[in-house]
């Protein structure tokens, strides 16, 4: 655990968490004193080995089961993390996928699951969360906040992307729906916010770096020059959702290496 740990006592839950992002966040909250749930959907050995890891590190967790896009196990699995850390302070809704095609050739289906997944699932956990942070209200020895919700959008939620409309609208629709939640919830002490991942190295986009030739094309458009690395997420997660970022609501904060600055333009002023 961190020597100046600032989220002890607080009950987290981090969506998808058995794998890149989502474990980095997982283990980042639990360094900083959070008891932690490692959702997860498949995989069960994965998210038994971010509980290990988060054990041997001196921390708390538990990893449950649900499918983000099901209401009726995104509401089980919040109440078998009421009856096993009494609440929850903190939703980081970080679950996501992608199906690309062309754009003519997009099924239906594979336009449909993205949505349900990516934008849907966050709605159904946020929603849950805030009927908790309601119910409960601010409790001061914890946090000033009644609760903090973070969700894993992305830099598609602004720079358009080609063969990926459906990833690109789920994350458009995830920045409406942070935008318009913490709108509504800030009076009621709920902070609501993104974080907008640039090119991190994880299993989700694997083709963009598994190769020097792939790897070399992807840093044209970063130009802090590297890929980035989960922990750089899992750092400002655990920072978005302690008080010193109090009075942050309503904003996406890129953690691009600069993708967003679109450096295509850098030559040609
Ligand atoms: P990943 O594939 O390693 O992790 C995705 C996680 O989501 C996995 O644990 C997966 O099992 C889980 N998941 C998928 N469908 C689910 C469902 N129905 N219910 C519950 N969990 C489900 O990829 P990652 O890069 O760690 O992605 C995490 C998040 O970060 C995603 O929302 C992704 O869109 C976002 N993101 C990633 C990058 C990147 O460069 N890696 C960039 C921008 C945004």
């Amino acid at each position: 655990m961190n020597n100046n740990p600032k989220l002890v006592g607080q009950a987290a839950l981090v969506t998808g968490a058995n794998s890149g992002i989502g474990k980095a966040v997982a283990i980042a909250l639990a360094n900083d004193g959070a008891k932690v749930v490692v959702n997860y959907v498949t995989k069960p050995e994965l998210a038994d080995s971010v509980v290990d890891e988060i054990k041997a590190n001196g921390g708390t967790a538990i990893a449950l089961q649900a499918d983000v896009s099901n209401e009726q196990q995104v509401q089980a699995m919040f109440q078998q993390m009421y009856q096993a850390f009494g609440t929850i302070d903190i939703l980081v809704n970080n679950a996501g996928l992608q199906k690309d095609s062309a754009f003519q050739d997009m099924s239906l289906a594979d336009w449909q699951l993205v949505i349900n997944i990516n934008l849907t699932g966050q709605f159904l956990c946020a929603r849950e969360a805030v009927r908790e942070f309601l119910r409960r209200g601010i409790n001061p020895a914890i946090s000033k906040a009644a609760g903090k919700i973070i969700c894993m959008s992305s830099v598609h939620e602004v720079i358009p992307w080609g063969g990926h409309v459906n990833y690109a609208t789920s994350k458009g629709g995830v920045m409406m729906l942070m935008k318009s939640m913490a709108q509504e919830l800030a009076p009621k002490k709920i902070r609501v916010n993104s974080i907008g991942p640039g090119a991190i190295q994880t299993p989700i986009n694997k083709s963009a770096w598994d190769t020097p030739e792939a790897l070399e094309k992807l840093l044209t458009l970063i130009p802090y020059d590297r890929i980035g690395e989960p922990e750089d997420i899992g750092k400002l997660a655990a920072w978005m959702a302690s008080d010193e970022s109090d009075y942050i609501t309503g904003t996406t904060i890129f953690c691009d290496g600069g993708m967003t600055l679109y450096p295509g333009f850098s030559t040609n002023g």
